[in-house]
């Protein structure tokens, strides 16, 4: 998609959102949070759903936890401003409750689309509500963050090869040393690396699979 379309469908998609009744959740938001940065990133980041401060400014981790994220991404060596970051809900749930399986699914659908326009080589689960779902999109089986965190996975979603790593939401490592920790290794250790290579354009294009790729074995 030229740069010119994808602004455009991304607009539309904005737009939808900022109008989306379709959990209840639009009755309690000052302020949609759709997601930030740059449509061409081959890396996605995908947190729960907008607390507090994201609900008052419209933008995606800006709290205490975004500022974690921040400093996270800054020490690993990837720099916020070359990821986008959503959440799976993109209006708050009141006082910050976990989100109801009928608000995710009536969600994801704007999840789904912001995957299809921008098209990611990796995206970056913060937490089990993100990952539980885009595991499942990939078919990847998940158990739990213990288990889980800090590992490469690859799986395809929306006809896109994307390599999965999960990890802690910021926002559960905030009072927690020992969880601070592992979140620290897993942006420094894997997080990084991983994600360095693939804006340096060290690692494979991501591309559509297509049914004569699966054919051929490629898929
Ligand atoms: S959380 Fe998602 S589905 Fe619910 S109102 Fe907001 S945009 Fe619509």
């Amino acid at each position: 998609m030229a740069s010119g379309d994808l602004e455009v469908e991304y607009k539309k998609l904005v737009k939808e959102i900022s109008e989306c009744r379709q959990c209840e959740l639009y009755k309690y938001r000052k302020n949609p949070v759709p997601g930030e940065g740059p449509l061409n990133t081959p890396i996605m980041l995908i947190g729960e759903a907008p607390g507090k401060q994201e609900d008052e400014t419209g933008r995606p981790f800006v709290g205490a936890a975004g500022k974690l994220l921040t400093k996270l991404l800054e020490e690993a060596g990837i720099g916020r401003k070359n990821v986008y970051i959503t959440n799976v809900l993109k209006c708050r749930p009141p006082s910050n409750r976990d989100p109801k399986p009928e608000e995710v699914e009536a969600c994801s659908p704007y999840l789904r689309q912001q995957i299809k326009l921008i098209k990611p080589k990796m995206i970056v689960c913060l937490g089990r509500h993100s990952a539980k779902l885009i595991f499942s999109w990939a078919g990847i089986p998940w158990t739990n963050m213990k288990r889980q965190h800090g590992q490469v996975y690859e799986g395809v979603i929306e006809g896109l090869k994307v390599k999965i790593v999960a990890t802690y939401h910021p926002a559960a490592a905030l009072y927690n040393p020992q969880l601070r920790k592992e979140l620290e290794e897993d942006f420094l250790k894997v997080i990084g690396p991983l994600a360095k290579q693939i804006l340096e354009g060290k690692i494979e294009t991501t591309k559509r699979t297509t049914l004569l790729d699966f054919l051929r074995g490629k898929g």
